[in-house]
């Protein structure tokens, strides 16, 4: 057992150092992040927030790094020929519609320059905790672009095809009846995605839709499979979020093998 432990960790290390030698590997990154807070909503997901001085930090190492922050319609306007990308591309999504996105993420972001992209799961718009509609139009306004996370969070791949399309169409019906600007973008809850859920986003005139899948993401991307990596609270400070972001360059070279 001992021989094929140590073949195992030979085999993994050997493959792991044939990917690293790769070429840099084309795209940028799209983070995903939820809350920005010390306090989480729900205590039991304390993983997935990030306090506001670690996020603060982030921001200015992107920034110190050359990376300019872009929105997934400023993506879709490249991709259909209009203007050219930054020279290092990244886009900030944050999921759910969490109300610190725009108490506390916003304030942190407009002081850098920097913009985002924030999900709303339409149904707990106005809730306790979570983004009402004047906030949402607020981040419109300031150039922040806002996209569906769908009515409910329902896995879309396990429901039926008419909720599947309720949950995609009347999400965004509610925001643009609400009165914000045409929603283009949609995350797919828990990352699930399909063939059929993608054709249904087409057909209900969304242009774009990010996974939970690591990677990075050029202009011949599927635009609906877009890849994302997770940023979750850090135990190991900046360190972990320059391996996070060293995980989606790794994922990108071994798609591209
Ligand atoms: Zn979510």
């Amino acid at each position: 057992m001992r021989i094929i432990g140590v073949a195992a960790f030979v085999l993994t290390a050997l493959i792991s150092a044939v990917i690293l030698l790769l070429p840099e590997p084309e795209g940028f990154p799209i983070l995903e992040y939820h809350q920005v807070t010390d306090a989480p909503l729900d205590p039991a997901f304390e993983v997935y927030n990030v306090p506001p001085d670690v996020f603060a930090a982030q921001l200015d190492w992107l920034q110190a790094e050359g990376y300019t922050t872009i929105t997934l319609q400023d993506f879709m306007r490249v991709v259909h020929g209009k203007g050219t990308l930054p020279a290092k591309p990244i886009v900030l999504t944050f999921d759910d519609g969490y109300e610190d996105n725009y108490t506390t993420m916003l304030p942190i972001l407009e002081a850098r320059g920097m913009t985002a992209v924030v999900y709303v799961i339409t149904n707990e718009v106005g809730k306790p905790g979570y983004l009402n509609v004047e906030q949402l139009k607020d981040m419109q306004r300031r150039g922040l672009e806002i996209g569906s996370h769908t009515s409910d969070h329902l896995p879309l791949t396990s429901q039926d095809d008419v909720t599947q399309r309720r949950q995609i169409r009347e999400s965004k019906t509610f925001l643009e009846w609400s009165g914000l600007q045409t929603i283009y973008s949609l995350s797919y809850p828990n990352g699930a995605f399909n063939p059929e859920v993608e054709q249904i986003l087409r057909e209900e005139n969304y242009l774009t839709a990010v996974t939970g899948e690591a990677g990075l993401n050029t202009l011949k991307t599927n635009p609906y499979e877009l890849y994302r990596i997770h940023i979750r609270k850090p135990r190991l400070g900046l360190l972990e979020f320059k391996l996070r972001l060293f995980k989606a360059k790794f994922f990108a070279k071994l798609r591209a093998l």
